[in-house]
């Protein structure tokens, strides 16, 4: 009943604000960094009044109905521990979060497609060791041929990655919408490296 209550919740004088929770997982680790977890407050305050979750932190704004009233809460964590995937996705944002968003034969981070290092005319697979970031302009140089025709080697060895380390590579590239209580989840620890 309370649920349903907060899923009808309107807030007073105005449009709904975008308050998302970061949803950490029980270990108090972000769930995932790309894309961060985020919750809408709506699905946030459901999952709290279903007692899937415990509040952190809150924003300053209040939502109010009939029933309740409460600050919407802006850091959340899951009560039950989720396990993390071991293994990252191989989808186009992970190879360039690995390549870290920089063209691996030049570096240049703008117009940024994929190179198959062994061109797929000569047999060459769509796999984490055999695609890399490149830009337009150096895909077209190398076009079909092979690495020592091109003289066109990758910068950095391809490999299928770990989720720490594109997590790491992830902390160098913040989101655009960072509220300031999750800052001690996000990042407190690579503060305090030298
Ligand atoms: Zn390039």
């Amino acid at each position: 009943m309370l649920a349903a209550a907060a899923a009808t919740t309107a807030f007073r004088g105005g449009a709904s604000p975008h308050c998302p929770a970061l949803v950490l997982n029980a270990d108090h680790r972000p769930l995932s960094y790309y894309p961060l977890s985020l919750w809408s407050w709506q699905d946030t305050i459901k999952a709290v009044f279903l007692e899937r979750v415990t509040i952190l932190e809150e924003y300053d704004r209040v939502v109010r109905s009939a029933r309740f009233e409460m600050r919407l809460p802006s850091v959340v964590s899951l009560k039950t521990y989720i396990r993390p995937a071991r293994r990252p996705a191989f989808t186009r944002f992970n190879v360039f979060l690995r390549d870290e968003f920089e063209c691996q034969y030049c570096g240049d981070p703008k117009d940024l497609t994929f190179d198959h290092i062994i061109p797929r005319s000569r047999g060459g697979r769509t796999t984490w060791e055999n695609i890399v970031t490149a830009c337009s302009p150096c895909n077209l140089t190398k076009g079909g041929r092979m690495p020592n025709q091109a003289k066109m080697h990758p910068r950095i060895k391809p490999h299928q990655p770990t989720v720490i380390e594109l997590r790491e590579h992830g902390r160098k590239f913040p989101p655009n919408y960072l509220h300031e209580s999750w800052a001690d989840y996000l990042y407190w620890d690579s503060e305090l490296e030298p």
